[in-house]
């Protein structure tokens, strides 16, 4: 029988942090001392209390199809989250609950683009960005940014970049792949630009905003003039290292929420019933509950950047937040090392797994060419082994 794949599907990249994992477990399942630096998830298990929670959904029963867009309950603590760690009012009809912030991110496309709509993407931007805004037949337009500018997009660029047909822009502060942090007033900048051009919407994934080292994460909603053109996304997978449970959740103008719901009734009925209720616990609690592991990724962050720049020709930023690193490393470009040419970033990532049996990500899949990115999201003596291995072959 011929392959009648889709035009769609066959036009899709497959998510290059998803791929370099399965790689790195494949190489393990053969023998192979692999270590992962390739995917962000925290390495730590989940607070005891939110474990709790989930059992007691399960012993009360809490087994039928829930609200398309979340437990009430549910949205009543997230809620109060963005009044607590934000600063913004949502009520209710404005949050919706989904099956990660990664599907939070795709219904939001689904919902505000039409065909050939632009949607800017300040580069390095995460991964999926590019591909959902295509499922979508939006039109990503990225805007390179480089460590000159610590990876942020400055306001200049952004205007630059705006055609009649922009719909949206899209960015995550802290930013994964390059950990930067926009301050409030870069943001005011930015927010500038866009009070020209009323019709232009915001998608702020805040996902990591408390992995931050300098403090203060700051919501581009709560900024004068963006509230009603922000969708704020963000999730448990990071701050409470709950990636399998797969819940995620957007703030945004009304019209956007009830499209999501009505998007999300056709295709998944609402995101897993235990799961939601598990997060009302996590999202509730004090913030100080989760404090251990920010301080332990600071700590890892530290240390990585003094180890990695040991290395000659890594060139590194100082990322303020996320789990990541992200080196400039062309400056391997048109070496050969080991019988190898490296010619961009993805030969140099094929080759620290093949000769070091380290697992990280070409920038090319976040829209830079340059860089590779290194995700610290591993232990210690993992980390200090896998920069020693990356030493030792280039
Ligand atoms: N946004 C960013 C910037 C991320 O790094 C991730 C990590 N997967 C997501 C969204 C999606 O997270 P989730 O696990 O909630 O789908
Ligand atoms: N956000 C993580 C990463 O960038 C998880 C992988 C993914 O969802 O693509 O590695």
């Amino acid at each position: 029988m011929s392959n009648h794949l889709s035009d769609r599907i066959k036009n899709m990249s497959t998510s290059a942090t998803l791929a370099m994992a399965a790689k790195a477990r494949e190489l393990r399942s053969e023998g192979k001392d692999i270590i992962g630096l390739s995917l962000g998830e925290p390495d730590f298990n989940i607070p005891d209390f939110i474990k709790e929670a989930a059992k007691q959904a399960i012993d009360e029963n809490y087994s039928s199809y829930t609200p398309v867009d979340g437990y009430a309950e549910l949205k009543k603590s997230i809620s109060g989250k963005f009044k607590r760690d934000n600063g913004l009012d949502y009520g209710l009809n404005q949050i919706v609950v989904s099956t990660g912030a990664k599907q939070s991110l795709f219904n939001v496309a689904m919902v505000v683009l039409n065909p050939g709509d632009e949607v800017i993407l300040p580069a390095p931007y995460w991964v999926s960005y590019s591909d959902i805004v295509k499922l979508a037949e939006g039109v990503p337009v990225e805007v390179p940014t480089g460590i000159d500018t610590d990876f942020k997009m400055t306001p200049q660029q952004l205007e630059a970049a705006i055609t009649p047909n922009t719909r949206m822009m899209w960015f995550s502060s802290p930013c994964n792949p390059s950990g930067s942090v926009y301050s409030k007033e870069e943001l005011e900048g930015l927010a500038e630009v866009l009070k020209k051009h009323p019709d232009i919407y915001v998608v702020s994934d805040e996902i990591y905003e408390h992995i931050n080292f300098a403090g203060g994460h700051v919501s581009i909603a709560g900024i004068e003039g963006m509230y009603d053109r922000t969708v704020t996304v963000n999730g448990v997978s990071k701050a409470f290292a709950m990636t399998g449970w797969r819940i995620g959740y957007i703030g945004a103008p009304e019209w956007i929420a009830k499209g999501c719901t009505k998007l999300q009734g056709q295709v998944t009925s609402g995101a897993n019933s235990i799961a939601q209720r598990a997060v009302i616990a996590a999202l509730d609690a004090p913030l100080s509950k989760i404090q251990f592991m920010i301080d332990e990724f600071h700590k890892r962050r530290d240390l990585v950047l003094d180890l990695l720049g040991e290395i000659d020709g890594f060139k590194l930023n100082v990322p303020e937040g996320a789990f990541y690193v992200f080196p400039d490393i062309s400056s391997f470009f048109g070496k050969t090392l080991k019988g190898t040419t490296i010619n961009s970033a993805e030969d140099f990532a094929l080759y620290l797994l093949e000769h070091a049996n380290v697992a990280t990500v070409t920038g090319e899949a976040f829209g830079n060419p340059n860089c590779i990115r290194i995700s610290y999201a591993a232990s210690e003596k993992e980390l200090r082994e896998a920069i020693a291995r990356i030493k030792a072959v280039v």
